[in-house]
């Protein structure tokens, strides 16, 4: 039998066609007509006017500090439970990260306890400039409760929406509500483009100093001209091909990974001591991976046994994110809060997802999920 993984690339068969294409054109660079179509789709596909395709989601959240004016003398809040790439942006700028505890139930950053701790925060010191909320395994944040504590405490709101492309709250994407979102299309995304990112806007400004930035912040002049810092953040036309033939699977991506969650759950919602993150009633969560809690003392082995139980079968599964309090490169930041992302890394186990996965594959991991729960 084959390894089953996580969360591999899942091609259409059209990607060729156009990176043939791009090579027949000579568009053999970090610009060109796929890179401008992929902008303009991806921007329909989000409700945004205005993207920027870069190398990597990373270089997005990196650009959209830089842009939204966030410096070393600031704060950036964020969730605990994240992936790094998050948090590490808030460092590329010199700025201090402040973690946020989840809410046990959507996994996101707790608005209301962000709240209280900006109560706090307003009586005693400065706040910090923005919140970087993350949509975390393809569910949207509470965006109204974010939204109002935005405008609240004056904070600028950049949205991490690298695993929510095909989510939605309310009738729109996240990713759509800050002044910019940023996603990634690495290879084991609802989409990918072998590696890459797309910042988005409504604001033409914000837009325009992203692309410039992102090309070594050329000043338009005929020589070379520089006032400001750049780098070499763009993705190449044919990425950007890749991008556009998968992009028009995304909703077919969406209902593969939400039929793989719900075969999961039938299966497997009779063994004690599994349990699945809720989909919260504001919007449509992808399922980009189907995540389980494992209760050690009713399933008889801990997340870890069974993470090992699952690797022997040749099946790759993978903890939750680790969050950040517990990261030894974040210790000396503040944490607000932390039992939530701690338990649900504690316990959290994410199971294969791949959009191209059979219900043969599924039942391969639900098998030995079972035999492991009885034995
Ligand atoms: C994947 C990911 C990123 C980084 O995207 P890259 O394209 O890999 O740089 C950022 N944030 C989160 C939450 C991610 O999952």
């Amino acid at each position: 039998m084959t390894r089953l993984h996580l969360s591999p690339p899942h091609l259409t068969g059209e990607e060729s066609a156009l990176v043939q294409e791009a090579l027949a054109s000579n568009w053999v660079a970090p610009l060109g007509p796929h890179v401008e179509a992929f902008e303009r789709e991806f921007g329909a596909a989000v409700g945004l006017d205005h993207c920027v395709a870069l190398a990597s989601g990373s270089a997005g959240l990196h650009l959209s500090l830089i842009v939204n004016g966030i410096g070393a003398d600031d704060e950036v809040i964020t969730s605990s439970l994240t992936f790094a790439a998050t948090a590490f942006a808030i460092r590329y700028v010199g700025a201090r990260p402040v973690f946020i505890d989840s809410r046990p139930d959507s996994w996101n950053l707790d608005p209301a306890l962000l709240d209280e701790w900006l109560e706090r925060r307003s009586r005693t010191g400065k706040l910090p400039r923005a919140v970087l909320p993350v949509h975390l395994y393809g569910q949207s944040c509470d965006m109204n409760a974010l939204v109002a504590i935005c405008d609240r405490w004056g904070l600028i709101m950049i949205e991490d929406a690298a695993e929510a492309l095909g989510a939605s709250y309310g009738n729109r994407a996240p990713g759509s509500f800050g002044s910019c979102g940023v996603w990634s299309f690495n290879g084991n995304k609802m989409i990918t483009t072998s590696g890459g990112g797309m910042f988005g806007t409504n604001s033409p400004v914000l837009a325009a100093h992203v692309r410039k930035l992102a090309t070594q912040a050329r000043e338009p002049a005929p020589h070379y001209q520089h006032e400001e810092i750049g780098y070499n953040y763009r993705l190449s036309n044919i990425c950007a091909a890749i991008g556009r033939a998968q992009l028009k699977a995304l909703e077919d991506r969406v209902m593969a990974r939400r039929n793989i969650f719900e075969q999961y759950r039938r299966t497997l919602t009779q063994v004690p001591g599994i349990t699945f993150a809720p989909e919260m009633s504001y919007g449509r969560h992808t399922r980009w991976l189907t995540c389980i809690q494992v209760d050690p003392m009713a399933f008889g082995s801990d997340r870890e046994a069974l993470r090992l139980i699952l690797e022997a079968a040749d099946i790759e599964a993978r903890p939750v994110w680790k969050p950040m309090h517990e990261q030894p490169v974040f210790q000396g930041f503040e944490m607000v809060g932390g039992a939530i992302a701690s338990r649900l890394f504690r316990d959290g186990l994410c199971l294969p997802s791949g959009s191209a996965m059979s219900t043969g594959d599924v039942d391969r991991v639900t098998a030995v999920i079972l035999a492991a729960a009885t034995t």
